[in-house]
C-alpha cells in the first residue's frame, strides 16, 4: 500500500492522475475529507508524510521531503526547476550554459533581461498602496543591474543588418499574453518595462513566422515528462496553437495578428474557432500539411530541433536541480513552447513548469505520468509476480524517449 496526497487543487492534470491513483487498490491518498477538501487540511504536515506528494507549485516545502526513516518520497515537480520557467531566468542560464560550457545556444531569440529603474509607478502596488513587500521586491530587482545598455548597443548595431527591427517584451512571469508590448523603438520599449513592477525580458521578435492557410501564425506546444531518473520523455503529439487571423507584420497592435495565446485568441479574434476547433491544429494534422504544401513532415527538420533544444535545456539545469543523492525524487511535467520561422528554423519562445494538457490528449499523458514515473518508482505489488504488468517505457507508444 502507498500513500499520496495533493496539495494543488488547480491543475487539471493532477486531478486526473488522481482519480487514476483513487481507483487503484495499492494508493490511498491522505488529508482527503469525504471529498470536500478544505485548503488548511490539503496542507496539513500529513500530507507531506506520504510516498507521492502531488505539491503545490510554487511553494512546496522541499526542505520537509525525505526526512522519514523508511518513506520513499516522489513529487511532482524539481526544486529550482523556475530556472527554465521564469523567463528572465530562462535568458540568464541560457546565456551561461552558451559562454561556459560551449553548448552553442542559437535557437533563443537573442534577448535582454531589462529591470523597471526605480521609478514612483513601479512602487505602488496594484491597488495604488506601497508595500513593503513590493519595495523588498523592487530592491531584489534592483541589486542586479540589467540588459539595457547591452541591448542599445545591439539594436544600434543590427540597424539596416537585415534582422529586421522588431522586439518584444515580455513579464518575466507573465502568462497567457498579458503585459507583452510589440514595437520597433527601443524607447517605447525600455520604457513601458520602467513602467512595470517587475523584471521582464526583450526579445527579438520572429518577424518571418511560418504561416498556415489564411496567413495565419501559430507556436508549437510540446509536453515534456522529466522523470525521475533525469530521463527525457516527449509526447509524440503535440499541438500548434494558432492565430485565426492573417499575420500582418506592420500592425504590431494587431495583438489577435500576432499573439498566439489561446485565450487571447478566443476572446478577441472574431474567427476563433473557424479554422480549427478551438485554434488548435495537432501534429498529425500539421504533417498532412506540410506533405501537401511542401512535401515533408515534422520529422524531417523541426522534430529533430525541438529534441535538441529540449535536452540542451534541461542538461543546462541538471547540476541544479537533479535530486540524486537527495532523500526524496521528483518528477515533472513541461510544455515547451515554440516556434518556427520561414527557413523551417525552430525558435524556443517559452518553457511551462506546469502546463495543462489539450483535452483530447490528457488521458495518454496522464498515462504516461502513472507508467513512466509513478508505477517506476512504486511497483504495482503484483509485479514481481507477473514483471509484464508494469509497462517498459519503451512499450508506452505516444511516448519518446529523448
Ligand atoms: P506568455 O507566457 O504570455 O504566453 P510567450 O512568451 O509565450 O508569453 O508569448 C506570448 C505569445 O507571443 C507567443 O505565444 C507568441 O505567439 C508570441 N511571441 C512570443 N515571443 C515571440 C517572439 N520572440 N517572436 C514572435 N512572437 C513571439
Ligand atoms: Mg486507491
Ligand atoms: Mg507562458
Ligand atoms: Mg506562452
Amino acid at each position: 500500500m502507498y500513500t499520496f496526497s495533493v496539495r494543488d487543487l488547480e491543475s487539471s492534470v493532477y486531478a486526473a492522475v488522481t482519480e487514476v491513483l483513487r481507483a487503484k487498490a495499492h494508493w490511498r491518498e491522505r488529508g482527503r475529507e469525504r471529498g470536500d477538501r478544505p485548503p488548511s487540511a490539503a496542507l496539513s504536515a500529513d500530507t507531506l508524510r506520504v510516498n507521492l506528494v502531488l505539491g503545490e507549485r510554487n511553494k512546496l516545502p522541499y526542505g520537509k521531503l525525505g526526512h522519514e526513516p523508511g518513506l520513499q518520497q516522489l513529487v511532482n515537480y524539481y526544486r529550482g526547476s523556475s530556472s527554465l520557467c521564469r523567463k528572465t531566468k530562462l535568458v540568464s542560464v541560457l546565456n551561461t550554459a552558451s559562454q561556459f560550457h560551449s553548448d552553442r545556444v542559437d535557437w533563443l531569440p537573442v534577448s535582454f533581461v531589462i529591470r523597471p529603474a526605480n521609478n514612483n509607478n513601479a512602487c505602488k502596488s496594484e491597488n495604488g498602496s506601497t508595500s513593503q513587500e513590493w519595495i523588498r521586491k523592487l530592491r531584489q530587482n534592483n541589486q542586479h543591474a540589467d540588459d539595457r545598455e547591452e541591448f542599445r548597443r545591439h539594436w544600434e548595431m543590427s540597424q539596416g543588418s537585415g534582422d529586421g527591427s522588431v522586439w518584444i517584451a515580455k513579464s518575466s512571469s507573465g502568462a497567457k499574453g498579458e503585459g507583452i508590448l510589440i514595437s520597433q523603438d527601443p524607447d517605447e520599449l525600455l520604457a513601458f518595462v520602467d513602467g512595470q513592477p517587475q523584471a521582464h525580458v526583450v526579445q527579438k521578435y520572429i518577424e518571418k513566422p511560418f504561416l498556415l492557410t489564411g496567413n495565419r501564425k501559430f507556436d508549437i506546444r510540446c509536453w515534456v515528462l522529466l522523470d525521475h531518473e533525469y530521463n527525457i520523455f516527449m509526447m509524440r503529439e503535440g499541438v500548434l496553437r494558432t492565430s485565426s487571423e492573417p499575420y500582418i507584420a506592420d500592425d504590431l497592435k494587431n495583438i489577435t495578428s500576432h499573439l498566439t495565446n489561446h485565450c487571447i485568441q478566443e476572446a478577441h479574434s472574431q474567427n476563433y474557432g473557424m479554422y480549427e476547433d478551438g485554434n488548435e491544429m495537432f501534429f498529425t494534422e500539421f504533417n498532412r500539411f506540410l506533405q501537401d504544401n511542401y512535401n515533408g513532415c515534422m520529422e524531417d527538420t523541426i522534430l529533430p530541433q525541438i529534441h535538441h533544444i529540449i535536452r540542451q535545456c534541461l542538461t543546462a539545469i541538471k547540476e541544479e536541480v537533479t535530486t540524486e543523492g537527495l532523500g526524496y525524487q521528483s518528477f515533472q511535467l513541461f510544455g515547451f513552447d515554440f516556434m518556427l520561422d520561414t527557413d523551417f528554423k525552430v525558435w524556443l519562445i517559452e518553457v511551462n513548469g506546469a502546463p495543462a494538457c489539450a483535452k483530447r490528449l490528457q488521458s495518454q499523458l496522464v498515462e504516461g505520468i502513472v507508467c513512466l514515473v509513478i508505477d517506476r518508482v512504486f511497483p504495482p505489488p503484483s509485479d514481481p509476480a507477473s514483471p509484464n504488468q508494469t509497462r517498459q517505457p519503451s512499450q508506452l507508444a505516444s511516448f519518446e524517449k529523448l
